[in-house]
């Protein structure tokens, strides 16, 4: 928490913004920037928000994303094939030691996401996708724990209600990206609309092929106004699947996230797959790649997943804004 900053440079907290969604956001822009006559660090948020393309021309070529080992990220524009990867790899650690590992990237990530909220000039959107029982949820909990909750926002996307599919298929989506010093995770995202939606012949397929340049022309938007994109795909096999359903089944405790539904949809396991795949390839962007996530095992997804995020916000290097000058000669009066 930027405790001795807060109030003297924000009009507004980001918790208040995240509530008044997208139809704030354009004023939000405006409002922010050089309210307390804080210096910019660069020139991508000085003065009254210019144009998008004319903020940076061409969406950061290299943004600051560090992969940990294990971890197979898609090389933008090359086919790629999910079945090369093995959801069994464990980097050759063993689960004690990755689970102290785990510690250790939790305190870095909450010690940089401390940096990043007093900054309030940039944002990590962490996007989380996997077949049913990937372990969406499991790597939420275990990666953001202990993360100040004011400062991160997790949207777990379901079936659209009938006024999100009375819009674009996005716009539900970029209402929940992250401001300016927030970290948002999707649990399920925009590429659902090239996945299920795929799958179970919910639009023709020339409206789901034409998502996919879409959807890369959306993070180009978004990596263009200041946020870095981490999209992770949880790789499980469908052995694994298979006992984490009849896990859910067996134990009592577990049966609340039991879906039946899921057996249905395991039946199209191959059909996912393939979809799966191809949302690699085709939106795998030098601003936006792919990070495909060995996930069988529950410690070791846990743990490269929590090293990228604490890389990636490392290689940001979000910064404490500068004090105001002659701060340290001011007297608080009796
Ligand atoms: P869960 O994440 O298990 O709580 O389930 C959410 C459900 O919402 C899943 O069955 C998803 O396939 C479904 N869902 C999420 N996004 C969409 C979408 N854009 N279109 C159709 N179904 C979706
Ligand atoms: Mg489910």
């Amino acid at each position: 928490m930027p405790k001795k900053h807060g109030k003297q440079h924000r009009g507004q907290s980001p918790g208040a913004k995240q509530v008044t969604g997208p139809a704030a956001a354009s004023g939000a822009a405006a409002s922010h920037g050089l309210a307390a006559g804080r210096p910019p660090s660069s020139a991508l948020w000085a003065g009254a928000a210019p144009a998008i393309e004319e903020r940076v021309p061409e969406p950061a070529a290299k943004p600051p994303v560090r992969v940990a080992p294990g971890i197979v990220t898609v090389t933008p524009g090359m086919p790629f094939r999910l079945a090369e990867v093995d959801p069994d790899a464990d980097g050759g650690f063993d689960k004690a030691e990755a689970k102290d590992a785990l510690d250790v990237e939790r305190a870095r990530i909450q010690a940089l996401q401390e940096r990043l909220y007093a900054e309030r000039r940039r944002s990590l959107l962490i996007v989380l996708q996997a077949i049913d029982t990937g372990g969406k949820d499991g790597t939420v909990r275990a990666v953001l724990q202990g993360v100040n909750p004011q400062g991160c926002a997790v949207t777990s996307f379901k079936v659209p209600s009938t006024e999100e599919l009375d819009h674009d298929f996005l716009w539900r989506y970029h209402a929940r990206t992250p401001g300016r010093g927030m970290i948002g995770v999707f649990n399920r995202s925009h590429y659902e609309d090239v996945l299920v939606v795929r799958v179970k012949g919910l639009v023709p397929e020339e409206v789901w092929r034409a998502r996919y340049n879409l959807i890369n022309d959306f993070e180009r938007l978004l990596t263009a106004s200041g946020t870095t994109i981490l999209k992770f795909f949880l790789h499980i096999s469908k052995a694994e699947q298979k006992a984490r359903l009849e896990a859910r089944i067996e134990d009592p405790e577990k049966h609340w996230k039991f879906d039946p539904a899921d057996l249905v949809e395991r039946k199209s396991w191959d059909a996912y797959q393939a979809a799966f795949g191809d949302a690699l390839t085709q939106c795998s962007t030098p601003y936006a790649p792919w990070h495909v996530v060995p996930a069988n095992r529950k410690w070791f997804r846990n743990l490269v997943v929590a090293r990228t995020v604490a890389d990636t916000l490392e290689a940001m290097d979000p910064r404490y804004p500068e004090a105001a000058k002659g701060i340290a000669d001011l007297k608080v009066p009796d």
